[in-house]
């Protein structure tokens, strides 16, 4: 045999249609595709495919979606493809450096200060013209003219548009109209730029100097967009800029996860795509590697309730999982203790804490779940740890890194990097042992604690590295806002969690009037927000638990209904419904068994790691939990266990059982892969 292309192993993992679009590494392609099909997937293996076999220089790639998460996970997927050297980010991020770069070229001299809360902004032009406003009328105010921007609507056309698109202000359009053109004066006079602003100049800045057009579309020549349904006007211009003409572009998205058209987002750009581009290569995928079929089923039956949703049914790939759980609680915080407790036993039973999400429809839901999280001993990450670089501690341990760095250059004493990490980190009083859960030391120890972790990561994919590398890698992630993984349980808005997903997720807070948010009122607003909790209940990969409370107080009227979407989804009875942490349903076993199912697990992981997939391809948790309840004594006794398949059975009977009757589970030899 030759040796194994390095190339065509990035194809190996990737089903005939993924492959079809990795396989066209010159553009212009177009997935269409439902969630957890593995768009994301292939459009990474379509990258690293064109960087490894040559086709493309990495530098000349650019990969932007929308959030900074999901920017972060683009770049942590590549890397472990080995495609070094390309850049992730968001379209502002992308934009952001661009102009940094010319700005002096565009703008007669530096980069003018970027304001990242306009509110206050809004407010001094509400002021100049005498409104009187509440902070809710400016929130109003401050979104009206976000999308504006977003769909390029200019001051002076605010108030025709907004009509047209029945827009809902709280105040007149023409209102709305004299403070967009007020707050436009006040922030150029200032020389600030918002969001926005930093798209529009540099499209406007491509569209007007040939020179920069020329620079910018030599530097880069393949774009590739992920979660392209969520598209504004405006960042389909900024692409249009990039690629003056050209056509090597691909764009991978779900018309049904359209999560942000309020903002001015539509998914006509993805699903007009086909026919702007006929020669394109248009993949449709339908195979959810993602989630248990249980958690497809509920997302395929929700989905279905919106009218022009039905047309992709999802058909799941994995093993059986646990059904999904209803709860409904008599109040808020006894909805966030149960959520708590069972993190808890989740956590207990060996799931990592960073497997686990809770998703609310709107930040103020967060805190009553920061304080059940705290009281029951369970660290968390609030909103995926945004402004991670932000954070005091950050800032000191980045300084202490860069210092080391420095002067390690020419001492040279050899010493592991994972080890300089800890002992620069001893010096801001971190400890290899945790502080207990909750406040801010404990925060300030599990941001310090993904600094290690993230030194750790980097040897096993550069094991040469030095401190040098870290501090370069801490510098690039500060730039893309791409924060390490910080242990805990992810506390996100639903908004934020697009593109991502966990083992578990509990999706919180439903009720009527929080999803669909009270002031959807039109059908188009409130199919978008059926569209929020598909994408909910689309990032679990084991187990989803949907929760509402019918109070917000303890002793308060329960008034309150569950969402409507969850009609005709949730049983009926469902004030007992909820599982108790802990029974044999889901992937939390009894105590007596979570040793067992731990060890389990940990042959697993052997496994997976010897024939290079992911554990799951071995056997789901729903599987290990099953049988660690089970016990099964033979191999006949392992085959009546749902998820034991013959083939899985051949295979892997032999290792299990050693491993039921005791043995180390890393003492088990991995069997061979076929
Ligand atoms: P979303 O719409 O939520 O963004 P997506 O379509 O981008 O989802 P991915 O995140 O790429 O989906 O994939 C979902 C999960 O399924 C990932 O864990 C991915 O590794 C896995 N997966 C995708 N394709 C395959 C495949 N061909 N074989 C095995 N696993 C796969
Ligand atoms: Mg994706």
């Amino acid at each position: 045999m030759t040796e194994p292309d390095p190339a065509e192993a990035v194809l190996a993992g990737l089903d005939p249609e993924q492959r079809a679009a990795a396989l066209a590494v010159r553009g212009p392609v177009c997935i269409l595709a439902g969630a957890g099909t593995g768009k994301t997937r292939a459009i990474t293996h379509r990258i690293a495919y064109a960087v490894r076999s040559g086709a493309v220089p990495p530098t000349q790639l650019l990969a932007v979606t929308f959030t900074a998460r999901a920017a972060g996970e683009l770049r942590t997927r590549l890397r472990k493809l080995g495609a070094h050297g390309v850049q992730a980010r968001t379209f502002h991020a992308a934009a952001l450096r661009q102009l940094t770069y010319f700005a002096p070229r565009v703008l007669g001299g530096g980069m003018p200060e970027v304001v990242d809360r306009p509110l206050r902004l809004v407010g001094n032009a509400a002021a100049r013209l005498r409104l009187r406003t509440d902070r809710v009328e400016l929130r109003d105010l401050a979104a009206e003219i976000d999308w504006a921007k977003a769909v390029l609507v200019t001051p002076d056309d605010y108030a025709a548009r907004a009509r047209a698109a029945g827009r809902e202000t709280s105040t007149t359009p023409d209102t709305v109209a004299k403070v967009y053109a007020e707050y436009e004066q006040t922030k150029q006079r200032a020389g600030q730029l918002d969001f926005s602003d930093l798209l529009l100049v540099m499209a406007g800045a491509i569209e007007e100097y040939p020179d920069v057009a020329e620079e910018i579309r030599a530097r880069y020549r393949h774009f590739v967009v992920d979660e392209y349904q969520d598209v504004s006007p405006l960042q389909q211009r900024m692409l249009d800029a990039w690629l003056g003409g050209r056509e090597d572009v691909c764009v991978v998205g779900d018309a049904n996860q359209t999560i942000y058209s309020f903002a001015g987002a539509t998914p006509e750009h993805l699903l007009g795509f086909p026919r702007r581009y006929p020669e394109a290569v248009v993949v449709r995928l339908e195979r959810d590697y993602r989630s248990t079929p249980q958690v497809v089923e509920l997302a395929n039956k929700l989905v279905r309730g919106n009218s022009d949703g039905a047309k992709l049914t999802l058909i799941g790939q994995r093993a059986d999982g646990p059904a999904p759980a209803f709860a409904e609680h008599d109040d808020e915080p006894a909805e966030a203790v149960s959520v708590a407790a069972q993190c808890r036993v989740f956590i207990d039973a060996g799931t990592p804490a960073a497997e686990i999400a809770v998703l609310f429809r709107i930040n103020a839901q967060s805190e009553v779940y920061e304080q059940a999280l705290a009281d029951a001993g369970v660290a968390y990450v609030l909103r995926g740890g945004e402004r991670f670089f932000d954070r005091p501690e950050i800032r000191e341990a980045r300084l202490l890194l860069r210092g080391a760095a420095r002067a390690g250059a020419d001492s040279d004493d050899g010493a592991k990097l994972p080890d300089a990490v800890r002992s620069v980190l001893s010096s801001l009083n971190w400890h290899a042992e945790h502080p207990p859960p909750g406040g801010t030391a404990r925060e300030r120890w599990e941001s310090l604690s993904a600094l290690v972790t993230l030194a750790d990561d980097l040897i096993a994919t550069m094991p040469e590295a030095q401190l040098p590398e870290l501090v370069g890698e801490l510098d690039a992630r500060a730039g893309a806002q791409h924060a390490p993984t910080v242990q805990g349980v992810t506390l996100a808005s639903l908004h934020s969690a697009k593109g991502l997903e966990w083992d578990v997720v509990f999706l919180v807070g439903l009720t009527d009037t929080t999803v669909p948010i009270q002031h959807a009122t039109t059908e188009a607003q409130i199919a978008e927000e059926r569209r929020l909790l598909y994408v909910g209940i689309t990032r679990a990969r084991e187990r989803v638990a949907l929760s509402w409370a019918l109070a917000r107080s303890p002793g308060q009227r329960r008034a309150r209904r569950p969402s409507r979407f969850l009609d005709g989804l949730r049983p009926h009875a469902t004030r007992d419904a909820a599982p108790k942490p802990g029974k044999k349903k889901g992937p939390a076993p009894e105590a007596a068994d979570a040793e067992l199912f731990g060890r389990l697990r940990a042959w697993r992981k052997a496994q997976a790691d010897a024939q290079g997939s992911p554990p799951y391809i071995v056997f789901s948790d729903a599987t290990l939990v099953a049988i660690a309840d089970a016990r099964p004594p033979s191999r006949a006794a392992l085959a009546r266990i749902s998820g034991v398949g013959p083939m899985k059975l051949e295979r892997y009977a032999e290792p299990l059982l050693a491993v039921l009757g005791g043995a180390d589970p890393h003492s088990v030899d991995p069997v061979a892969t076929p």
